[in-house]
């Protein structure tokens, strides 16, 4: 079979002889017992190598003293360290008193979010969300996992939205939040999209930020998790939208979450919060109730250890020369594979730490099935949409990050032969 034939061209019997040859391959490979995982978005080991200097740098016979004169070994801060604060607080564009700094996990301040939305409200005179008899989020999918887990906890009902090349559908959005005030709020990941790899144009941050919606207390959850996590030298750029939401009169529609989870440590970097002034304020108020400071200590190991942003982004260029052969490794093993077979799509993104595949509609959870068989596990079907069900069951997350590129090219090959096997199925029906 030459490269790239077009399946949908070929006869039956060239299709079956087709499949008696990949299925050959696919028993090779499940003789070799492999056990590789493309399923979670973690940094490899050589990644997490270049932060170890972080460990060494507070020495106890060092100050441990913030620029504001916080002692980050006691109590206090609520909204994390001052020279911390300056630091993230390019990051995302804002000013350091539209930011609140937490612990190791931005994820975890979402669901702090979004649980105290529940338990008191976002706005005065507007009732709690949880005391409402329905609430709803929008949910761009593809989208991240955990977003969708959270609103199925809290039993938020969860509305798909479609993903286009340049952000999600607005078109349908608009409608909807215009005469639905049950929709509380939207999820969105901007900059270098899970799983997509898509950054918001410029448009949609400026629909996004002026539409209007019938609940006066609608909020974006705005997870810029990716947002200087770039694979080229010539990064995406990402509109502010806490600035268009100022300038649209929307100051406070905008929740924004980052952290340092994948420019220092998973598990122990910084996490920050974003928004209006007003809604720091009232944050700070709750958030005293719920615990009497951060890790400052990890917030200043993390300033000495990163400096300033010219220095973030050196940091993060290291990350991407580890990194970007596994993205190109993969990139090029689907062109090769199934490139021109008319059997799937797939993202090529400029930054972040996902692969997105389409497959023929009705194949991806066969295809996940079929790799795990023999040992590949990748990221179940079906979990980048709300209930963990893609309605067209063709999207497959690939995360190249952590693997070697041993076990990836093994993995990529592995996955390839197992989509045009479930292809041919599917064609000869
Ligand atoms: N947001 C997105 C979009 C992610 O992909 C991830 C991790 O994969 C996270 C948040 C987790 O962030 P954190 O480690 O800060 O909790």
């Amino acid at each position: 079979m030459e490269f790239g034939t077009d399946f949908l061209k070929l006869g039956t019997d060239q299709l079956k002889d087709l499949y008696q040859e990949l299925q050959e391959k696919y028993n090779e490979f499940k003789s070799q017992n492999l056990k590789l995982d493309m399923s979670r978005g973690k940094p490899c080991p050589e990644q997490l190598e270049l932060s170890m200097e972080m460990l060494d740098i507070l020495k106890s016979d060092e100050q441990i003293i913030a620029i504001d004169g916080a002692d980050c070994r006691n109590y206090g801060g609520v909204d994390g360290i001052l020279e911390a604060k300056e630091l993230f607080a390019q990051i995302l564009g804002v000013s350091t008193k539209e930011i609140i700094l937490g612990g190791n996990s931005s994820l975890n301040m979402m669901f702090d979010t979004l649980s105290r939305a529940m338990l008191f409200g976002v706005r005065k005179g507007e009732m709690p969300w949880g005391k409402l008899p329905k609430v709803k989020f929008l949910c761009p999918s593809p989208g991240y996992d955990r977003h969708f887990a959270i609103c199925e906890l809290l039993n938020i009902e969860m509305i798909t939205i479609d993903m286009n090349h340049d952000g999600p559908d607005m078109d349908t959005i608009e409608m909807l939040v215009r005469e639905d005030d049950s929709i509380k709020g939207i999820w969105c990941v901007p900059k270098y999209s899970n799983p997509d790899g898509t950054t918001y144009s410029d448009e949609i941050v400026d629909r996004l930020s002026c539409m209007k919606t019938k609940a006066r207390d609608f909020r974006i959850f705005w997870d810029d998790a990716y947002t200087v996590h770039h694979l080229t030298d010539t990064p995406d750029q990402l509109k502010n939208i806490l600035a268009a939401c100022k300038t649209a009169g929307y100051p406070n529609r905008v929740y924004m979450f980052s952290s340092t989870s994948k420019i220092t440590f998973p598990g122990s970097g910084v996490a920050m919060l974003a928004t209006s002034e007003e809604n720091v304020n009232s944050i700070k108020k709750q958030l005293g109730i719920q615990t009497i400071g951060p890790d400052k200590i990890n917030q200043l190991r993390h300033v000495r250890f990163l400096q300033s942003l010219d220095n973030l982004n050196v940091h993060m260029k290291k990350q991407a020369a580890i990194i970007k052969p596994k993205f190109d490794l993969v990139l090029h093993h689907l062109e090769v594979d199934l490139g021109g077979k008319n059997i799937a799509v797939w993202s090529k993104p400029n930054g972040g730490y996902f692969i997105s595949l389409n497959t023929l509609d009705g194949c991806a959870k066969e295809v996940v099935n079929m790799a795990a068989q023999i040992g590949v596990t990748l990221t179940n079907a079906g979990a980048t949409y709300p209930y963990g069900k893609d309605p067209r069951d063709r999207n497959i997350r690939i995360a190249p990050t952590f693997p070697s590129i041993h076990e990836l090219k093994l993995a990529i090959n592995v996955l390839c032969v197992c989509v045009q096997l479930i292809s041919i199925k599917k064609i000869l029906g």
